[in-house]
């Protein structure tokens, strides 16, 4: 399989500072971190919940839009509060407009995506964690060039506050114009960024003006199967879905297709995952790609719905989406079909999930791949 340079370094960014983080934002703060460096700033504090209430609340990025604040005090806290953190690069639509999906260029010249989904009932974002991933799935395109840094708390709000403020100028034809759930399913191991993502949640579920006001189970945090992580996760008081990428009910196969099974075994990474379900109450997802001749042996499905049967689970199979050069495809439908009637048939609740974005190259890192085999064409900006 061949490997992709998925995270080209900006050419005018020195490599030395190509891993670094973006400079602070209000969404790095809670509303308390606000008020008090807006009174450092020599502002008085309320000053703080208004800058947020554009934030958060009208979806306003741009300090020039908070007209409501005097000139010179809108420049010292746009400064010192709402640096530009991700700026768009491309921004391509399919699904009759109803999926978005944005590349962004962040201050170091790393590039990430995420992907806005309209459906009549609800409007989700699948956002990046991490810029690059360390995890080295060989099926997945932002595995295949590795880790290049975390993404700062801020810069994983604003993927979804900049998206929500699309769906809310009714971008989206069809779907509610309010943003109702995230998705950690973008580029990055979330629980490998641990602080900085259960921060970002806490954005993401605060009522504004502190943050978005999502509900906590709208919130779906997408995981290799990092056990520890897991473990602290439900010690949290935050109750998010968890989806446990699987891909294989048995050690051997997993411990090629999510190499970290090679630390924590499929048994070991179930018992987090009931262990979860028990602490917050939440059904646990089983994210399972279906790869023609490596993964989908009826077999496997058997295996699979005796490791899940009576437990608080539900069943995603994915269509594999074949990345640039890989030797892999996805399983045939009477395949699948099978699947599905062997996990149903063990009393696995099971669905197949809709490949929405397949012409934008919604599957992970994909976009961010095909710009880097495009970088000497001249690029949209989007801005
Ligand atoms: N690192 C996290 C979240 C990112 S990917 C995780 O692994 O869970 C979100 C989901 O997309 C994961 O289940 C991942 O295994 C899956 N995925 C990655 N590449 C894919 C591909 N080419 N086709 C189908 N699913 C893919």
């Amino acid at each position: 399989m061949t490997s992709l340079p998925l995270i080209p370094a900006a050419p005018d960014v020195p490599a030395a500072r190509r891993a670094a983080m973006p400079p602070r934002h209000l969404a790095d703060l809670d509303l308390a971190g606000r008020q008090a460096l807006v009174t450092e700033l020599g502002e008085p504090a309320f000053r703080a919940k208004q800058v947020s209430t554009h934030y958060f609340g009208r979806l306003v990025r741009d300090p020039a839009g908070m007209t409501d604040l005097p000139a010179a005090t809108r420049d010292r806290l746009a400064g010192a509060l709402l640096p530009t953190l991700l700026t768009p690069v491309r921004e391509l639509a399919c699904d009759d407009g109803a999926t978005r999906k944005a590349l962004w260029r962040l201050h170091d010249g790393s590039l990430v995506e995420s992907v806005l989904m309209g459906y009549p009932d609800r409007v989700t974002v699948c956002i990046s964690s991490q810029a690059g991933c360390g995890m080295a799935c060989p099926f997945c395109a932002t595995g295949q060039a590795g880790l290049t840094r975390n993404l700062s708390t801020a810069e994983i709000v604003d993927q979804a506050v900049y998206l929500a403020g699309v769906a809310a100028s009714g971008a989206v034809a069809g779907s509610p114009p309010r943003l109702s759930h995230v998705v950690f399913m973008g580029m990055g191991e979330p629980l490998a960024n641990y602080s900085r993502v259960t921060a970002a949640i806490r954005r993401l579920v605060a009522p504004a003006p502190d943050g978005l006001g999502l509900s906590q189970r709208h919130i779906t945090v997408s995981t290799v199967g990092l056990v520890p992580a897991i473990r602290r996760l439900a010690g949290e008081d935050l109750s998010v879905t968890l989806a446990l990428s699987l891909h294989a009910p048995d050690d051997e196969l997993r411990d090629e297709l999510v190499p970290v099974n090679q630390r924590w075994k499929v048994a070991e990474v179930l018992d987090a995952a009931w262990d979860y379900a028990a602490r917050t109450g939440r059904r646990v997802s089983i994210e399972y790609a279906m790869i023609k001749d490596v993964n989908d042996q009826p077999w496997r499905a058997d295996l699979l719905g005796r490791l899940l049967a009576g437990r608080l689970t539900h069943v995603n199979l994915i269509p594999l989406n074949p990345t640039p050069g890989s030797r892999w495809d996805a399983s045939p439908k009477p395949v699948e079909r099978e699947f599905v009637r062997r996990l149903r048939a063990a009393g696995v609740s099971t669905t197949v999930r809709d490949t929405r974005g397949r012409e934008i190259d919604g599957a992970c890192g994909q976009l961010a791949a095909a710009e880097d085999d495009d970088t000497d064409m001249p690029q949209e900006a989007t801005a």
